[in-house]
């Protein structure tokens, strides 16, 4: 089914850098060397200094970033990770792999992310690390969060996944915890041309163990002092990564500002619950998700006027049968099964223009109205 307004689409911005990106795949052709090379170093470097921290290691994927970030700091099958019941599945797929414990905490219902009064309740002896995820684009509240873990020695993973150059008073987000992940998907807001991830951490320590750990346990070819993986992020998806880092703030830009006009344009309409966002954070709106009870109805309308929308997620991790044997009901964590039944993502991404945004905004107004007219219709009956 063709769109008219897509939901997504890299076409805008690929082909702004496509000379660039042309030329940078051709050297790496070129010049014959595929893992490991120079351009891993430079966009490590480069991705580095973009996010506050001296170090990144650059990964095959934000799955393994999240796993190694774990393994590094020493998570044992004993171990506890604190994680939103609100996220991708992947943040919780991680967990699962370095076996330790998920110990899921329900958001906050109005920033949809991780709730910090909620974490405190949850500490345990055993807890090691809490998993907070800057869903959307939208950095979680930092400072209590970090201030907690100082205070009881727990570290703090950050899920960057979703929020590459978002800021919690003006500090990057992927550079608070001791050692965090990220992915460069297609679709996050800094994609490769294929699957891509990265670690940023603020201790040489780390650093060097993820150097190594990535590599199969080694930094000097035959030489295995670990255990490790083969996790690369490899020379092309690095050639590109460096070019579009050049270009991820005015992207970021683009999306704050046709998040700005979907929020001024929607405020009042019907019974929608638009993203809050407060001064000391900046949201890149990786997405743009409103709330409404009728999500559905409101989904089936717009995609019949030819608006793709998504839904992120439709069913959270703790209840799909992948995690069945953890025994949670549902009602278990009520606001992230609330998302679930009525978060609607509209189309956003750097290229779509104002016209589509407005069409999408009057859609929706229209749906609105028409329901209002509907309801008044059927009570004018039933009375
Ligand atoms: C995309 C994403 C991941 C996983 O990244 P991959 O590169 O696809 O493995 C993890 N967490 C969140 C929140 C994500 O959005």
């Amino acid at each position: 089914m063709s769109h008219l307004v897509p939901f997504f689409s890299l076409q805008f911005i690929h082909r702004q850098v496509q000379e660039e990106i042309h030329r940078a795949i051709r050297e790496v052709y070129e010049k014959n060397q595929f893992i490991l090379g120079s351009q891993v170093q430079s966009f490590e470097r480069a991705y580095a200094a973009y996010s506050g921290v001296p170090y990144c290691v650059g990964v095959a994927n934000g799955l393994d970033a999240l796993y190694i970030s774990l393994k590094i700091l020493g998570v044992s099958p004993t171990d506890e990770v604190i994680v939103p019941a609100h996220t991708y599945i992947a943040t919780w797929l991680a967990i699962s792999r370095a076996q330790a414990h998920i110990v899921p905490v329900d958001v906050d219902e109005q920033t949809m992310l991780i709730d910090v009064k909620k974490v405190a309740s949850l500490i345990s002896k055993k807890t090691k690390i809490i998993l907070p995820v800057h869903l959307y684009g939208q950095p979680c509240n930092m400072e209590p969060l970090t201030d907690l873990a100082h205070k009881l020695g727990i570290a703090i993973v950050e899920d960057n996944a979703q929020a590459h150059g978002a800021s919690d008073h003006k500090i990057k987000t992927g550079s608070f915890g001791q050692c965090n992940a990220t992915s460069f998907y297609p679709t996050k807001n800094l994609g490769a041309l294929g699957d891509g991830g990265a670690i940023t951490t603020h201790s040489k320590a780390i650093y060097e163990q993820a150097l190594s750990f990535r590599n199969y346990g080694s930094t000097e070819r035959f030489v295995n002092p670990q255990i490790g993986i083969n996790s690369r992020l490899d020379e092309l998806q690095a050639a590109v990564l460096l070019i579009k880092l050049k270009y991820l703030d005015q992207w970021n830009e683009e999306r704050k500002s046709l998040s700005a006009h979907y929020n001024a344009t929607l405020t009042g309409v019907g019974d929608l619950l638009l993203p809050q966002t407060s001064a000391h954070q900046n949201h890149v709106f990786h997405l743009f998700v409103i709330r409404s009870k009728q999500r559905n109805e409101l989904q089936a309308f717009l995609a019949a006027k030819g608006i793709e929308t998504f839904i992120h997620y439709p069913t959270p991790p703790h209840l799909q049968k992948a995690y069945r044997h953890l025994g949670y009901q549902p009602g278990d964590f009520p606001i992230s099964e609330s998302l679930a039944a009525t978060a609607l993502s509209l189309p956003l991404w750097p290229g779509l223009s104002e016209q589509q945004v407005a069409f999408v905004c009057n859609a929706i107004r229209y749906f609105y109205e028409n329901l209002s007219a509907r309801n008044k219709s059927f009570s004018g009956v039933d009375s």
